[in-house]
């Protein structure tokens, strides 16, 4: 079934990127802009990196605009993607990147930090998707894209917060998956292992050698490798694929 109608390409599509400004997710802005998307870049405090991922959108002839919203925020969250779908007329595409980590062992986790982590990381992704459904359901059409982690599949000590998160993401995308499909809609996650960010710029040699060891490929990911397998899940050519987790892990969890 090789026809040329099935393409990466996603131009006209109406995309919402949460945590679009920075880090992977402008870099999953980026790409899907690049692919002929117009893309909507959230954030919720840092406001000049979202306008500057737009302006480097724009100046490669791309369409973005940046869109202020706390995704914890159910009653925020409505009100932005009701105002993307009265302005464009649609939502074709939502990719839930928005993300939080406070690391520390459970026994000394804080009940606000738990909180904080869960309403970010899961809370989000759950308002996220089930405004952008409603949409989609009507439209018969639609993709959402949940970013979740290597942690949320294997665990990890110290992150027992952020790794209950990602791991409750796969749950919701495995339960929306089966509840929209019949409506056109596929719900996938991509589960990045290390990638190189600030974070990792940071790591002392000692502790950068240790996590590479744990790596098969013998090497860190890359934000363009995410970005993707992103793009190819919003795609046409993915449109069997659903409920399923992508690891872009270089072999560290098989
Ligand atoms: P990052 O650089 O820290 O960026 C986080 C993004 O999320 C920022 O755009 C931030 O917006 C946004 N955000 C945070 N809280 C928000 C909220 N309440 N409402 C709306 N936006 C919010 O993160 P990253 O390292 O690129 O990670 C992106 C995603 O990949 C996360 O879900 C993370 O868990 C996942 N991940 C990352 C790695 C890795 O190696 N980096 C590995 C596995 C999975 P502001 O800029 O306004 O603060």
């Amino acid at each position: 079934m090789l026809n040329s109608d099935y393409a990466l390409n996603l131009e006209k599509k109406i995309v919402l990127v949460t945590g679009g400004s920075r880090g992977i997710g402008k870099q999953i802005s980026l790409q899907l802009a690049l692919a002929g998307a117009k893309v909507y870049v959230n954030y919720v405090s840092s406001e000049e990196k979202a306008i500057s991922c737009c302006k480097e959108i724009e100046s490669g002839g791309g369409n973005a605009e940046a869109i202020q919203f706390n995704v914890a925020d159910k009653n925020q969250v409505d009100i932005a993607i009701s105002n993307i779908i009265k302005k464009e007329g649609c939502l074709d595409i939502l990719v839930n990147n928005a993300g939080i980590s406070i690391d520390g062992l459970s026994v000394r986790c804080k009940k606000e930090d738990w909180d904080r982590v869960i309403n970010t990381n899961l809370t989000g992704t759950f308002n996220c998707s089930s405004k952008a459904a409603l949409f989609m359901m009507k439209n018969r059409s639609g993709r959402i894209i949940n970013i979740t982690s290597v942690v949320g599949q294997m665990g990890n000590a110290g992150q027992a917060a952020y790794a209950s998160s990602k791991a409750g993401i796969i749950g919701l995308t495995k339960s929306m998956a089966k509840e929209f499909a019949s409506r056109g809609i596929t719900v996938n996650a991509v589960a990045p292992g290390f990638i190189e960010t600030e974070m990792t710029d940071d790591l002392s040699e000692k502790r950068r050698q240790i996590y590479l060891d744990s790596i098969p490929v013998g090497r860190f990911g890359k934000k363009e490798e995410v970005a993707l397998a992103v793009q190819y899940l919003c795609s046409d050519l993915a449109g069997f694929i659903t409920g399923q987790i992508l690891g872009v892990n270089g072999g560290m969890y098989v």
